[in-house]
């Protein structure tokens, strides 16, 4: 199994393991240079004062300078290669969290926490960017300052250790006391975007019926709630660096004491109190560091883990053997499929066969599952229970991308791209078939309808198709569903936006598909639609209530629904009618029950 070719492990460390090396032997040259401001310090009060050497003081500052110089050069250098680092693993980790990102909705995760990987990956590089990880490569120097003070006097050496330790104590109590706060703000920030985001969608809703203040004061009251989680989480934060720092100075005016006191008693020279001071403050700057980044750094550490998380779970995928192009048959055996999150069955063992040239209309009530039945003969859903098999291989067994060739499916709410008509209709291949586009269009009967807009197929259709109408949307997105000739076609109610033209032109699509031995799924409301199928399915609380030839279950279907106007006969509506097909339970609550076919004309009114 693999994350298309790359373990999480190779993603996260051995990839920058020779990066890892330099910095490490950076921070090391760097540390040792730091001890440049005690050493010339000593060296000023115990030589140049004492001797009055002008001499001495000058190559002393000039060789202190080189070293600050040096010191500044690697500090530059190592913050550099880290930000290098951070794009690198954004270069790597990007696509993984679009593609996880893109994934999640199947898995019933919605829409802004969907974007979740690709924030984790934004939170990752902007940690790795900034100074916080400095500390973490500071810190396996800090017995050089150690050394450096006990070679200045043992108890100075002894009151630093002491120092580190408590600072690590503080650092370890951040991370306790930070822990499920991070987690917590994050939740309550993912639920603030959410609701904007659903605000913005539903705008124009909300703004007509006079309900757009109440959609704000409810974004403001969640809003509330995570700025005041957030405070807390701060508040603690702040509080340790503040107390980190506090202790820092103290330490480092204790050092000047005992430095004092030590000179007096004669067992250190002047030098050393100023030297000492130093030393210590520079031992304790990457735990105090590390203490101010901590809230990132945690932020990291948890975005890391969920991206490790995520990819897992939904990248992860079998190396495949490539199987030939399917031609023969569709077979769903036994499906069962469970609402995304929930235990609760939306389909029921539904099984049934479908060979090359066959076209399946599938009716049956609003939530009875037929679009849940479209979502798992493509794969979108995974069945709790059951299979489906393209010409005997399970959807697995094909892989996403390749069985993604093989499909055309227009959703329910279609669900087209940013870009131009053909792209979307080539689902933005980077070598398009401008000859596949055209057939697609021509087969779809959209080509004059395309050739009519400002930039013909060139024409930027906006966020969701949005410069288009619903009806030319549906009819882009059966075009791309039709692109380069896919064995299966699904439809979910590709005809709801469609006028009497629009309708026409889907039924001959069907056909055609039909006639190359494609097989065709299509949910249809409206009965007109099934004039192109030979198959009908009916959906009844997630069972299937009837299959077979089209005509024999309407017929069957017709005689259980008294007074029903067509009688035995089962007759689509010839195009244009616009009767809508509606097959309800004849008992409320039953869940396989017969069922009622409801005929509405467009007026609304039952016939
Ligand atoms: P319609 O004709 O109104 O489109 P449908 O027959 O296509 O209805 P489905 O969309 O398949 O119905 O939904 C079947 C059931 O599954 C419904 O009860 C619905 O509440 C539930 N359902 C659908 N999507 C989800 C989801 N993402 N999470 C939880 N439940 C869901």
């Amino acid at each position: 199994m693999s994350i298309r070719g790359l373990s999480t492990e190779t993603t996260f460390r051995s990839a920058y393991r020779g990066v890892l090396i330099a910095l490490v032997t950076m921070s090391l040259v760097v540390n040792i240079l730091a001890l440049t401001g005690s050493i010339y310090m000593m060296q000023v009060y115990d030589r140049v004062l004492s001797s009055h050497s002008m001499t001495t003081l000058v190559a002393l500052s000039v060789l202190a300078a080189a070293m600050y110089v040096c010191q500044m050069l690697l500090e530059v250098l190592r913050a550099r290669v880290m930000r290098r680092v951070g794009d690198r693993m954004d270069a790597r980790l990007m696509p993984l969290a679009q593609q996880a990102a893109m994934r999640l909705p199947l898995a019933g995760v919605s829409g802004v926490n969907a974007l979740q990987p690709v924030r984790d990956v934004d939170s990752v590089r902007g940690y790795l960017s900034g100074q916080g990880p400095i500390a973490f490569f500071d810190l396996p120097w800090i017995p050089i300052y150690l050394i450096f003070a006990t070679a200045l006097h043992p108890i100075l050496g002894i009151m630093t250790l002491a120092g580190v330790i408590i600072l690590i104590g503080l650092t370890l109590l951040s991370e306790r006391l930070m822990r499920d706060r991070s987690t917590k703000v994050l939740q309550m920030s993912q639920r603030r975007q959410a609701m904007a985001d659903e605000n913005a969608r539903n705008a124009e809703a909300a703004q007509v019926m006079g309900f757009a203040d109440r959609a704000r004061d409810r974004f403001l009251r969640q809003s509330d709630e995570m700025l005041l989680v957030s405070a807390k989480a701060s508040d603690t934060g702040n509080a340790l660096a503040s107390l980190s720092r506090v202790f820092r100075m103290m330490l480092q005016s204790a050092m000047l004491g005992m430095g004092a006191y030590l000179t007096i008693k004669g067992e250190v020279t002047g030098g050393a109190i100023i030297a000492g001071s130093i030393v210590a403050s520079r031992a304790l700057a990457p735990v105090e560091l590390a203490i101010g980044n901590w809230r990132g750094f945690s932020e990291a550490r948890h975005a890391r883990a969920r991206l490790a998380d995520v990819f897992d779970r939904v990248l992860r995928e079998t190396d495949l053997t490539e199987l030939p192009a399917p031609k023969s048959t569709l077979r769903v055996e036994g499906v069962t499929v469970l609402a995304p999150g929930t235990r609760t069955r939306v389909l029921d063992g539904i099984t049934f066969e479908l060979s090359a040239g066959q076209g399946l209309g599938v009716i049956g009530p609003s939530g009875a599952g037929k679009s849940t039945l479209a979502r798992a003969i493509i794969g979108a859903w995974n069945p709790a229970a059951g299979s489906v098999r393209v010409d005997g291989a399970t959807l697995d067994q094909w892989g996403r991308e390749t069985l993604g060739r093989h499909i055309g499916y227009v959703p329910q709410d279609v669900q087209l791209f940013d870009g131009t008509v053909a792209e979307n209709i080539c689902r933005f291949e980077s070598e398009p078939d401008t000859e596949a586009i055209i057939k697609a269009a021509v087969a779809a009967n959209v080509h004059q309808l395309i050739l009519r807009l400002p930039q013909g197929y060139d024409t930027r259709i906006g966020s969701d198709g949005s410069h288009l109408s619903a009806g030319q949307r549906q009819r882009v997105a059966l075009a791309r569903a039709l692109y380069r000739d896919p064995f299966l076609v699904v439809l979910d109610e590709p005809n709801s936006n469609l006028d009497a033209e629009g309708e026409a032109a889907l039924i001959e699509a069907v056909r055609a598909v039909r006639e190359r031995g494609g097989v065709v799924v299509m949910i249809a409301h409206r009965s007109n639609a099934l004039t192109a199928v030979d198959q009908v399915a009916i959906i009844n609380g997630g069972r299937l209530s009837a299959f077979g030839p089209r005509d024999e279950v309407l017929r069957k279907v017709l005689r259980g629904a008294p007074g029903g106007p067509m009688g035995g006969a089962a007759p689509p509506d010839p195009p244009g009618t616009q009767q809508s097909v509606q097959p309800v339970p004849a008992t409320a609550g039953a869940a396989a029950g017969p069922v009622t076919l409801i005929l509405r004309n467009p007026d609304g009114k039952q016939t």
